[in-house]
């Protein structure tokens, strides 16, 4: 919608496809049907930084369309923005769907004609140049084409990796698509019964073979399966690197303090509470459903007085506390994947017109280029900036 905007935007005639009865499906499932849309960091180096040593590839489209421009195009098309925690950028409405309907306006404001519900099935080439591209019963030409056809995630939103296998038959070069942004499935079986529980400042260190190899600090949530949040979803790129061994996910459920400082506060509650029954006596510690859970792996019998809690019992509980453990049993797959890494290999495209360099009228933008950023409003940055780049040179054949 950006691409096909803005190539209107700078005087050409543009025809958006697209597969759906509606635009942006995924759109409207974003920050939880709220849309964050970007991420404050106004450093660019920075916010390059996120996205690894593909980062740099996004320069020339940060310059033409950066974070400040996204919070303007919505601010002035009548969508106020707002900070939230970790610099995240989101409508004032909580509307993801608010956010759509500006994009739909732009569309119709530069004069943007929508073809829907249109799968486009091909693009056929001869020698460097697309000649033509087929959908429905139908065939279409065009001078450009911009394919911003997404990745494989979520693929119900319409995300199935067609514009992947088109740019493949063309001769590009694919990195291997990978779920990205993932929940994680959990051996033990007792996360069910945590299901919706959210953790707030939890510290997460993921270990293999006894050796850390990732740590992050803030929120997760059970699932059904086993964990998502923020911090899981981050660290899910990494730990499916991990998952030839046996991984394990240790949680600090007290970051904020040392052992020590915990077996205090323990021993407190304890006491305060010494004629209660032990299973009633954690609820200042411990969100309510987590404690039957923490009780039963502590072994300490529920119907115990407080009171007669033995040390070797608090050491257990503390350890329970300090370092939960569970084991990775996989990533949850693309139907559950917040953004799909891998991709169409960046050394083919020119960072400066998103144009192939093998095809001089073809154009990509989104998430179907190899580079994927953390949560936090990174991957819809991305996604406005190479658009309206792309739509920028699509526009003016450079
Ligand atoms: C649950 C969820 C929450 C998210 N939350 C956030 C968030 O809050 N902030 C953030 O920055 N990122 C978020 N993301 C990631 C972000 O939504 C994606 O990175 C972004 O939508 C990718 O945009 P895109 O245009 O490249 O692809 P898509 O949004 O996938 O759009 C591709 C479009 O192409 C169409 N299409 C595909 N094949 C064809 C075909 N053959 N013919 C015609 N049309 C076709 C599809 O139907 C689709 O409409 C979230 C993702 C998910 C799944």
């Amino acid at each position: 919608m950006m691409a096909a905007g803005r190539a209107a935007q700078c005087g050409a005639r543009v025809a958006l496809l697209e597969k759906n009865h509606s635009l942006g499906q995924k759109l409207l499932l974003t920050g939880k049907g709220r849309c964050n849309i970007t991420n404050a960091e106004y450093d660019q180096r920075k916010f390059i930084a996120q996205f690894g040593v593909q980062g740099k590839f996004l320069y020339p489209a940060l310059h033409a369309f950066g974070v400040q421009d996204t919070i303007q195009f919505f601010e002035q098309r009548g969508l106020p923005t707002k900070l939230e925690r970790g610099n995240r950028i989101f409508p004032v409405s909580d509307k993801a769907a608010d956010v759509r309907q500006v994009l739909m306006s732009f569309l119709a404001e530069t004069g943007v004609s929508i073809i829907k519900p249109a799968a486009v099935k091909n693009l056929i080439k001869t020698g460097r140049r697309i000649d033509k591209l087929e959908f429905s019963q139908t065939e279409m030409r065009a001078v450009s084409y911009i394919v911003c056809s997404g990745g494989l995630s979520y693929p119900a939103t319409g995300s199935q990796g067609a514009g992947l296998r088109w740019a493949e038959r063309l001769g590009h070069t694919l990195t291997t698509p990978e779920p990205a942004l993932v929940p994680l499935i959990i051996e033990e079986p007792w996360v069910k019964e945590l299901q919706g529980l959210s953790l707030k400042n939890v510290q997460i260190s993921v270990y293999q073979a006894n050796r850390k190899k990732d740590e992050r600090f803030g929120e997760a949530l059970f699932t059904h399966q086993g964990m998502s949040g923020p911090i899981i979803l981050d660290m899910s790129k990494n730990i499916g690197k991990l998952l030839n061994g046996a991984v394990y996910l240790h949680i600090d459920l007290k970051p904020a303090l040392e052992y020590s400082a915990l077996d205090a506060r323990l021993q407190r509650d304890l006491r305060e509470n010494s004629s209660k029954l032990f299973k009633n006596s954690l609820h200042k510690l411990l969100p309510k459903k987590l404690i039957p859970v923490i009780i039963r792996l502590s072994g300490v019998d529920p119907g115990k007085k407080a009171g007669d809690i033995t040390r070797e019992e608090r050491r257990r509980l503390l350890h329970l506390l300090k370092q939960l453990q569970l084991q990775v049993r996989g990533l949850a797959g693309f139907e559950k994947a917040i953004i799909t890494a891998g991709g169409i290999s960046l050394s083919e495209i020119n960072p400066q017109t998103l144009r192939s360099k093998l095809i001089d009228n073809l154009y990509f933008a989104g998430e179907i280029l190899d580079i994927d950023g953390p949560t936090g409003g990174y991957n819809l940055q991305l996604c406005w900036s190479t658009g309206y780049l792309a739509g920028e040179n699509a526009a003016y054949g450079n």
